[in-house]
């Protein structure tokens, strides 16, 4: 018998389950670990509420979660309550899965003004991730401005952007809903450092912005290169170009408008006492297509800023770590001896949901050719990691007592959404009589 412990029980951590159980059969025990008593991670935590085709990815990780070689383990926090050496005691590997939760630092003047926001927290707040949960993003000016030109932004802007019908169907959290409902923005500057060429943002994703119902997305054509410039482009790009294109056609009296400024660089923000205004750098595309500085300056005013400018996975204590990457160091996936990282902790924050599954694959792969499947080793798993969790006040809690708090959520759903989500990590273990 071989037991692995994936620490994250998000996309990257199941599929890399999956992968170890289809290579191992029932010569393996996996065991899932994270630090909430709720899995899947970006799933519930990062994927937009208003996308729950997306969210049903995590009907495939119940399933995982459901067959016999595989438990979960949650409420254990590896770096506080146990280590990955002492993982590595009890398992025959350890698989990091702890995607990327931080958001990266803007590096300039004023980004601690109250105002100023990461994405992992806005997103968090709308997501009911309990870290977030007080967040209370001032809604009460007329101007916001979202930092970057990836998905996330959109994200962002799409959610603040939505009337409160939008959201029916969505498992946004209540507090957000309220919040938003409530809000007085009617004014959104989407800021890209590099040009319409240069976005990160995918066709669907940004397709939505020309449907919503009280918003409008604004650009300059003057921003663009020649139409046929777009012939160079891959096709997904240019399809994505397309449809920025096409926003400049759209005519509407809306109650928001959502403003995109390309060639635009925050160098920083403004503000008495909070962010009142981001001091930004016109900018041009250099001989290698990054941001130059042109030396003009403007102001955009807003009340509310979100850098959505990417994440970084937290180093733990002992595990080699790539600063400048913000992920683990690794060798496609290989950390040290039987220590492995997959996912954002491995390929740091890029790429889609299904990016983790081929991910996971390869990683599992390579710790079958390390340790064949039949092998065996006399590792307790998670026998001795209960052992060493209780001795120190640790509860854990199983899937069973997920089911008991999902079950618990969708029964407290309000009219129009599939539940409605726990914000705190007490309110979970409760739900379980702890
Ligand atoms: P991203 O795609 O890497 O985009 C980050 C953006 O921030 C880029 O436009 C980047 O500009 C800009 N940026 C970076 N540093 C900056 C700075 N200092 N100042 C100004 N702008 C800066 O990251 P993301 O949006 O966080 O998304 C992460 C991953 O999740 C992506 O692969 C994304 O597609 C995926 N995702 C997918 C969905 C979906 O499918 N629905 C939803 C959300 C996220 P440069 O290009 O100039 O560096």
């Amino acid at each position: 018998m071989r037991h692995f412990a994936i620490v994250g029980s998000g996309p990257a951590g199941f599929y890399t389950a999956e992968a170890l159980e289809k290579a191992y059969g029932d010569g393996a025990r996996v065991d899932i670990l994270d630090r909430f008593p709720v899995p899947y991670g970006l799933i519930r935590f990062g994927v937009a509420p208003d996308h729950q085709s997306l969210k049903a990815v995590s009907k495939r990780y119940d399933k995982v979660a459901e067959s016999p070689g595989v438990d979960f383990i949650g409420n254990v926090t590896v770096g506080r309550d146990v280590s990955v050496d002492e993982l590595l005691e009890f398992y025959d590997a350890v698989i990091l899965a702890i995607g990327a939760p931080h958001d990266r630092k803007l590096g300039i003047p004023g980004e601690d003004l109250p105002g100023v926001i990461g994405s992992a927290e806005f997103v968090g707040w709308y997501n009911g991730h309990p870290e977030f949960a007080d967040l209370d993003p001032p809604l009460d000016g007329s101007h916001a401005a979202v930092i970057g030109n990836g998905n996330v932004a959109l994200d962002c802007a799409r959610i603040l952007s939505k009337t409160r019908a939008e959201f029916e169907g969505s498992d946004i959290v209540g507090h957000a809903l309220e919040a938003l409902d409530k809000s007085a923005i009617r004014t959104i500057t989407i800021l890209g450092r590099r040009g319409p060429h240069q976005i990160a943002m995918t066709p669907k994703e940004l397709g939505e912005l020309g449907h919503l119902e009280a918003a409008l997305p604004i650009v300059d054509l003057r921003d663009f290169p020649p139409r046929e410039a777009d012939e160079a482009l891959e096709p997904g790009q240019r399809k994505s170009v397309t449809i920025l294109r096409e926003f400049a056609d759209l005519r509407a009296n809306k109650r928001t408008t959502m403003v995109f400024d390309f060639f635009a660089k925050p160098i920083a923000i403004e503000g008495e006492g909070r962010a009142e205004h981001i001091v930004v750098e016109r900018t041009e595309l250099d001989d290698k297509g990054g941001a130059r500085g042109t030396g003009e300056t403007y102001e955009v005013p807003a009340s509310l800023i979100i850098s959505c400018i990417g994440y970084s996975t937290p180093p733990i204590d002992g595990v080699a770590y790539d600063k400048r990457g913000g992920k683990f160091l690794n060798e496609r996936g290989k950390i040290g001896d039987r220590l492995y990282a997959v996912g954002w902790a491995r390929r740091g924050p890029t790429g889609t949901i299904g990016t983790n599954r081929p991910d996971g694959y390869e990683v599992a792969d390579q710790i079958a050719a390390d340790m064949p499947p039949g092998s065996s080793s006399d590792r307790p798993g998670a026998e001795g990691l209960k052992a060493l969790l209780e001795g120190r006040g640790v509860m854990p809690t199983d899937y069973d007592d997920w089911r008991k708090i999902e079950a618990t959520e969708v029964a407290r759903a309000r009219p129009g959404s599939p539940r409605e989500k726990f914000v705190r990590v007490e309110h979970w273990l409760e739900t379980l009589g702890r």
